[in-house]
């Protein structure tokens, strides 16, 4: 088995946070208290939105 981590020293996710895509270089970025989360598209930064604020 073949493990391909990202050694770069960012915090930068490369999947959607919300439906685990991967990211592109223009990703969604929502900043929410402070913390950068990182989505594929506006749509799955609205989903994700909705779903923690219940
Ligand atoms: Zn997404």
């Amino acid at each position: 088995m073949k493990l391909n981590f990202k050694l770069n020293q960012s915090n930068t996710p490369d999947k959607c946070e919300h439906c685990g895509a991967p990211l592109d270089d223009d990703a969604y970025v929502l900043d929410v208290n402070g913390e950068k989360h990182y989505f594929c598209c506006s749509h799955c930064a609205d989903a994700w939105k909705n779903s923690e604020n219940k």
